[in-house]
C-alpha cells in the first residue's frame, strides 16, 4: 500500500509537488522582505505579501530534532519497522518535516546536528517525497 498522498488541485503546494517530479526541493522567498517561507503558501509569513518567488534548495541541511516511530500499524508504514521522523533545517533557512533514511538503526544512527542530504522516494502517483540520508 502507498503512503497517503496529497490531493490535487491544491493551489498553494502544487508547484512544490510538480518540482518533486524532477527531484527538485523548492521553497519560497518573499520578494518584498526576503523572508524564507516554507511550507509553501500564498503569502509571506513575515509581512503578508503575496509576492513570493520559488527557489531550488541544494537539499543539504542539519537534523534539528527527531523521534523514532517503533511501530506504525498503518498498512503503508508497518513494513518499514522502526523509522525516524525528523525536522531538518535546510542550509537556505527553512525547516522541513521528513524521514531520515539510509541508516542501519534509526534508534542509534540518527543524531541532532547530523548533516543530511535529500534522497528522493518516487511515488506511484508521479510525485516524489523528500527524505534525508546522512551526508
Ligand atoms: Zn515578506
Amino acid at each position: 500500500m502507498a503512503r497517503p498522498q496529497p490531493r490535487f488541485p491544491e493551489p498553494d503546494t502544487q508547484p512544490f509537488y510538480d518540482a518533486t517530479k524532477e527531484h527538485r526541493l523548492t521553497y519560497q522567498q518573499c520578494n518584498s522582505c526576503k523572508n524564507v517561507v516554507f511550507y509553501p503558501r500564498a503569502h509571506c509569513t513575515a509581512c503578508g505579501s503575496r509576492d513570493l518567488a520559488w527557489k531550488d534548495s541544494k537539499g543539504v541541511g542539519t537534523v534539528y530534532t527527531y523521534s523514532v516511530v517503533r511501530l506504525n500499524r498503518h498498512p503503508a508504514f508497518a513494513p518499514l519497522g522502526p523509522y525516524a521522523v525528523a525536522y531538518v533545517d535546510l542550509d537556505e533557512g527553512f525547516r522541513i518535516l521528513t524521514n531520515i533514511v539510509g541508516v542501519n538503526d534509526p534508534l542509534t544512527d540518527v543524531k541532532i546536528g547530523q548533516r543530511v542530504k535529500v534522497q528522493w522516494e518516487d511515488q506511484e502517483s508521479g510525485i516524489a517525497l523528500p527524505m534525508f540520508a546522512p551526508a
